[in-house]
Parts: structure tokens; sequence; C-alpha cells
């Protein structure tokens, strides 16, 4: 009584399809299947079967060897050329009762199990218990490889991000840099790279002191987020320095996109140690393939100009010159 119970909480759980061209053998093997509580299907051929299958996964098929179009063996080498995505299908192969070729060649097509004919009820209720363990063992390997899969996704993108800001961090930086310049070389495709470095940001730490700085930080990067394409990307370089990449933009086009941001950063009007808002100093540097053999070049180039934002008096823009022709 209680094995009996066991089988059918268990018996639920399987989705079985019956394939058999001879009526009246599918019907009954169906009729003890629903019997013994397993939701069942029937196919009337290899064919019906994988149309069947298309439309919606079984846990196990149950499927004679000898069948007009499709053997059971040929059904049984599709099903499992389904790929390693395709959850795992428990296949169960019937073949005649002194059938030892056709039993190796079927088992040999990735069947897991062979059932005699004529069909014994009892011994096929036991085929069917020891199938639910392996579809279980399957479904449980398939979610938890689902789950690392996913892991994997968040720890990439975590390794990535910079924790205070959410913006890309300096890894995210250099990898998407190494792929423009190369995209550059190969293909001659614009780029422009803004440094923003944030004026007299040391004042404002010792005036307001780290966590309120921290918080400027923050606006500060949603407020570059805020004002971006969604072509170009931010990135937090160091401390209070932030990297633009401005895909497909020249140098003049850069330069009026970085004053608008400088404008608004301006206008945030977070206050600074001086009295006057938070504002925010740029240097901006077109790539130049010919030249810049290394992303180093071109940042250097882009950190020349912001220098001499900051020498000429901070919260501006300014330029290297164009590259060379
Ligand atoms: P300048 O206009 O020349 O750039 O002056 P500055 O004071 O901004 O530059 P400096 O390089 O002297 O100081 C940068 C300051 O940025 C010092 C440091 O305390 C602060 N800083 C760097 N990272 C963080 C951070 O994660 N949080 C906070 N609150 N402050 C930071
Ligand atoms: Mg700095
Ligand atoms: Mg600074």
């Amino acid at each position: 009584m209680r094995a009996r119970r066991k089988t059918r909480a268990r018996a639920s759980l399987l989705d079985v399809i019956v394939v058999d061209d001879d009526q009246s053998s599918r019907e009954l093997i169906a009729i003890a299947l629903e019997s013994f509580g397993y939701p069942c299907r029937v196919a009337v051929d290899g064919n019906d079967a994988l149309r069947q299958l298309a439309d919606r996964p079984a846990d196990v098929v149950i499927s004679d060897w000898d069948m007009p179009r499709m053997t059971g063996a040929e059904l049984c080498r599709r099903v499992r050329s389904g790929g390693d995505d395709a959850p795992y299908t428990y296949f169960i192969i019937m073949t005649a009762f002194d059938d030892r070729d056709h039993l190796l060649a079927g088992m040999e097509a990735g069947a897991d199990d062979y059932q005699r004919k004529p069909v014994r009820f009892d011994e096929l209720e036991a085929r069917l218990m020891s199938a639910g363990r392996v579809v279980d063992l399957h479904r449980r390997l398939a979610s938890r490889s689902a789950e690392l899969r996913d892991d994997s996704t968040r720890n990439y993108l975590a390794s990535r991000t910079d924790a205070l800001t959410g913006v890309g961090n300096r890894m995210r930086l250099d990898e998407e840099i190494a792929t423009l310049l190369s995209r550059a070389k190969r293909y001659g495709h614009k780029c422009s790279l803004a440094i923003c470095d944030l004026d007299f940001f040391k004042s404002f730490n010792d005036r307001f002191g780290h966590v309120a700085g921290d918080e400027a930080l923050r606006t500060v990067a949603d407020g570059m987020r805020a004002n971006l394409r969604s072509a170009d990307a931010v990135f937090r370089y160091g401390g209070e320095e932030f990297v633009i990449l401005l895909i497909e933009q020249s140098l003049a086009e850069a330069e009026s996109v970085m004053e608008r941001m400088r404008a608004e950063i301006e206008r945030l009007a977070i206050p600074s140690a001086s009295g006057g808002p938070l504002t925010l100093s740029v240097g901006v540097a077109e790539i130049d393939p010919a030249n810049d053999h290394t992303p180093e070049a071109w940042i250097t180039r882009a950190d020349e100009a912001l220098y001499e934002a900051k020498s000429r008096g901070r919260n501006r823009v300014v330029s290297t010159r164009p590259p060379k022709m």
C-alpha cells in the first residue's frame, strides 16, 4: 500500500508518449500507464511522435522498434540529436521477446532501457520508476547548471562594475578600449574619449566629509549617464575621475557633447568647498589608429588635454589637437 502511494506521487511528474503503429498494443499500454497515474499521449509512428515532441517535450518515450517509415531506433537517434540544451527524454524501446540484435542496436541508438513484448505491466511500472529517478536527476542537473550560468553572468558583470557608482570600472574600460582600438585600425571607425576630473574634490571631502564625497560621486555618475546616448558609456577611471567613450564621434562632435555634459554637471548645483557649484574639467582625444598602438597612448593624449584644462583654470573642456593626417 505504501509503495503504491509512493509510485503515484512520482508518477504525476512524468509525461509519457507511447509510440506504436499497432493500435491495440498502443492503447493497452496507454490504459496501463494512466492506471499507474502517468499523463500519457499516443503516437501512431515516429513522425507523429516527433511532431508531438516538437509541440511539447515528453519526459519518457516508450517506442515500438518495428514500425513503418521509421524504426524505433531511428526515432531514438532523432530524439537524441536535439542538442545539449533540450530537456532530457528517457527512451524505452520495445522489442519482440527474443530479439537480442534489435535490443543491442536500440541501446546503441541511445535508448536508456528496453521493454520486451508482449509487455508485462508490472515490469513496465518498475521501469518507469527507474525512468522517474533518471529524469529527476537530469532536471536537477539542468536547474543547477542554469543557476551556475546565472551566477557566472552576475559575477562577470559585478567584476566589471564600480561598486560605488554602478558605472563600468577600469577592467571594463580596458576591455572596451581594446575593442575600439582594433575596430578603428581594421574598419577606420571614429571614436573619441573624454577624461573628466572633478575640480578641487579633495577640498570637498575636507569640508563635507567622505560620505558626502561618495554621494557627490554617485550624483555626478548618474548625471553623466543621463546625458549620454545609449551607444556611449561612462566608466570610473580612478578616485574622482571618469572616462566617457563617445562612439563614432569625431573630436569636434565629442567636444561639443562634453561641453554640454560639463554644463549639466555644473547645473546639478552640488555645493563645493568654495561655495559655488562642484565642477568638472575635461580632456578629449579622438582615436588615432595610425599612432595609438596601445590603449595608454590614446588615454595619455586625453590626459594631457585634461592637464591643460586644469592649468587654464578648471571647469572647462580642452581637446587635443586633431590627429595628424
Ligand atoms: P583638482 O582640481 O586638481 O583635480 O583637485 P582635486 O582636489 O580634485 O585633486 P586631488 O587629486 O588632489 O584629490 C582628489 C580627491 O578625491 C582626493 C580623494 O580624497 C578624493 N577621492 C578619491 N576617491 C574618492 C572616493 O571614492 N570617495 C570620496 N569621497 N573621495 C574620493
Ligand atoms: Mg584626479
Ligand atoms: Mg580632481
